[in-house]
């Protein structure tokens, strides 16, 4: 509040003093009072430690001409940058309905009040103002960028879309990921409908947009799961796997459930093998073991857990273990107990004990100086990595 008062005097200052000599001119040398008594009662204001009274003050008198058009726009982006929303919104208002301002000066306006109204969550006006915005033709990429925010908040996927076509064509820039995502939350949209013919259409079109969408890969293959097409189903999400393994865990469980839909528990084991091998820690190990479990009994599939834990130790193939092991007969309960001490102590080693409580940077020792954001003392041990003695 202070610095803006400091910013705020001077120029409210020479905003009187320019009217004052502008009119002086008018009236060919006549002396006219140089600081109005507006400028007084924001100085009184100001004595009396009433900061907020004097703020409005001194933005009253600030004239709206050419020359002081571009003080209230950065007086408007200060008090909006601020918080203070309501004051920006009343600035730059009020700078609107001027008719002198140039074409620009005007859009430059209109753009700000959008913002405004964008921070005061009045999605609404904001919208008609970048849509005016837009019809002006001047800061277009601006307006159409806000009205893609505002439509996607709404969740107005097919105004989303629309703006995303100008967009690209205005850019020359491809929108391949938004524009994907739109045409599936459009196909859920007509799914939750029960439109299921236009679902499917939307997902062609997202397949269109983007070949490799994995988020209508997987929703194609639910749909076919869904009409009994358990084969189609387990081939599109083998795509999605192939076109990005990251997805892997998120589909798992669908392709499990696909599988034992066809009851080929052979083929299944054969395709957990495959991926278990390739993506280790995906979450096909632990399907690996119930299904070994099932086809084979426990002690199976608690081996097969025993060599992945001494692969690739982790706390769910750890915790299915010790879940088995409350089963087993008591004489190799702690035989298996002990077995299970050295993957925890490897567990325990890869985890960095320490992290900057700024940055959130990980360590595994204590460093006075954080290496990530260069503060001081920022980093500490973790809660629950207990020194040890
Ligand atoms: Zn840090």
């Amino acid at each position: 509040m202070q610095e803006l008062l400091l910013l705020l005097l001077p120029v409210a200052a020479a905003s009187g003093w320019l009217a004052a000599r502008r009119s002086a001119r008018k009236e060919k040398g006549e002396c006219v009072g140089e600081t109005g008594p507006v400028y007084f009662r924001g100085l009184n204001h100001l004595l009396n430690e009433e900061p907020d009274k004097a703020i409005d003050a001194f933005v009253e008198m600030l004239e709206v001409d050419s020359d002081t058009v571009e003080t209230h726009l950065a007086l408007g982006n200060l008090f909006r940058r601020r918080g203070e929303v309501e004051r920006a919104i009343r600035i730059h208002q009020n700078l609107i309905a001027r008719p002198a301002l140039t074409r620009e000066q005007r859009a430059q306006a209109l753009l700000e009040l959008g913002q405004d109204y964008m921070r005061a969550g009045l999605f609404d006006r904001a919208e008609n103002l970048f849509r005016e915005l837009k019809d002006t033709k001047l800061h277009v990429r601006a307006a159409l960028k806000n009205l893609l925010t505002i439509y996607e908040k709404e969740r107005d996927w097919q105004a989303s879309l629309e703006v995303a076509d100008q967009l690209e064509s205005l850019t020359g820039e491809r929108m391949v990921l938004q524009k994907s995502h739109y045409h599936c939350e459009l196909a859920l949209a007509a799914k939750a409908q029960g439109r299921v013919s236009e679902a499917q259409v939307q997902l062609k079109k997202a397949l269109g947009v983007d070949r490799g969408c994995v988020r209508a890969n997987h929703l194609q293959a639910q749909f076919a799961a869904v009409q009994g097409d358990y084969r189609g189903a387990i081939r599109i999400l083998k795509q999605t796997v192939e076109e990005d393994a990251d997805y892997l865990p998120e589909v798992l469980p669908e392709m499990l459930v696909n599988y034992r839909h066809l009851g080929e528990l052979q083929e299944l084991r054969g395709y957990l093998q495959e991926i278990s091998a390739a993506q280790p820690g995906a979450g096909a190990e632990l399907a690996l073991a119930e299904l070994l479990k099932e086809v084979e009994g426990e002690s199976a599939a608690a081996v097969y857990l025993a060599a992945q834990l001494a692969r690739k130790p982790s706390l769910t193939l750890l915790l299915r273990s010790i879940e088995m092991n409350a089963r087993m007969p008591e004489s190799q309960s702690v035989n298996f107990l002990d077995s299970l001490r050295p993957h925890i102590r490897r567990l325990l080693d890869q985890q960095p004990m320490y992290q900057c409580g700024h940055c959130g940077f990980s360590a595994k020792m204590l460093h006075w100086q954080c290496p990530s954001c260069r503060r001081w003392s920022t980093i500490k041990r973790k809660a629950g990595c207990e020194a040890e003695l």
